[in-house]
């Protein structure tokens, strides 16, 4: 298995450019799967989703998963989040083993599953009204996000007031209301306009930088997987299995300006690379 998660020596890249991630974990593993995988049953029979899968994301990394469609990046994520047992393996958060939802965990869907009954705040605060956390103490927070992501005065709006962007928008702000320690992502930002995409990127790293959360952000936008990233995981087609995974060495804090960087260009081109033989990203 560890060879699959290095690209084999045709593909190494300059000597200068050392790309593809020697880390193996590191000294505080946040998140480890240990021989995951999913095989869905169904009546027609079963449907292998995900080959077994090993790997750590570090305590505070932001890491980024990139693949075709199909090839099990969300089946991937529920299973991180406790949502979806793994047909075999397991996955550990902090040493603990997952047989359920996290309550450290933040999880952005890729809709946005907001409640039609509730209004934009309510619908923020939902996970505190499920923890049972007290309100007046995190309104103020939650009024915060919803004005950092744009939605400031439509707080009290219903979901079908708003744009798909907009609905997504909120419901990050949901994610991140509880203040949860890692951040599982699928696509949150599929749905919005490329400006509002880019500064929700920015906005998003800084976030991630201040707080020293650990980020799981599965996207289909290779580029914006490396703008993100410490790490970016890249899948093959279902059954999915890790075809690399790459150290992204641009510095931080990083700008837009970090696009035009030669080590971004380069990276880019070779996770692009990976798909070409493979058809299109979803
Ligand atoms: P991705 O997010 O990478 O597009 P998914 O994780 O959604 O992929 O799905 C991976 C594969 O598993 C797909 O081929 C999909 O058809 C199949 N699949 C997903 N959910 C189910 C399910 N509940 N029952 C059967 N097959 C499923
Ligand atoms: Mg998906």
């Amino acid at each position: 298995m560890k060879s699959a998660t290095k690209a084999t020596a045709a593909e190494q890249p300059a000597a200068h450019l050392r790309l593809v991630s020697d880390r193996a974990g590191g000294a505080t593993p946040g998140i480890k799967l240990s021989g995951v995988s999913k095989t869905y049953r169904s009546r027609d029979g079963d449907v292998p989703s995900l080959r077994p899968l090993d790997f750590t994301i570090n305590d505070g990394e932001f890491f980024v998963v990139v693949g075709p469609s199909g090839c099990g990046k969300s089946t991937l994520l529920k299973m991180i989040s406790g949502l979806l047992p793994p047909t075999t393996g397991e996955v550990l958060i902090d040493g603990d083993t997952v047989t359920r939802p996290h309550g450290n965990v933040g999880i952005v869907f890729q809709n946005a599953l907001l409640l039609p009954w509730r209004n934009v705040l309510s619908n923020v605060m939902l996970p505190i009204d499920m923890k049972q956390l007290p309100r007046d103490k995190y309104v103020a927070r939650a009024r915060e996000l919803l004005k950092l992501v744009g939605l400031e005065g439509f707080e009290k709006k219903l979901p079908w007031q708003l744009s798909g962007g907009m609905q997504q928008r909120a419901s990050i702000c949901r994610a991140l209301v509880h203040d949860p320690k890692i951040m599982l992502m699928d696509e949150p930002f599929g749905a919005l306009d490329a400006m509002t995409r880019e500064r929700m990127n920015v906005e998003l790293m800084r976030i991630q930088r201040e707080t020293g959360k650990t980020v799981l952000l599965i996207t289909h936008s290779i580029p914006e997987a490396v703008f993100l990233a410490d790490r970016v995981l890249v899948m093959t087609e279902r059954p999915g299995a890790i075809a690399a995974i790459y150290d992204v060495p641009l510095p931080r804090p990083r700008s837009l300006d970090s696009m035009s960087d030669a080590v971004f260009t380069e990276l880019v081109q070779r996770i692009r690379k990976h798909f070409f033989t493979q058809g299109t990203l979803d």
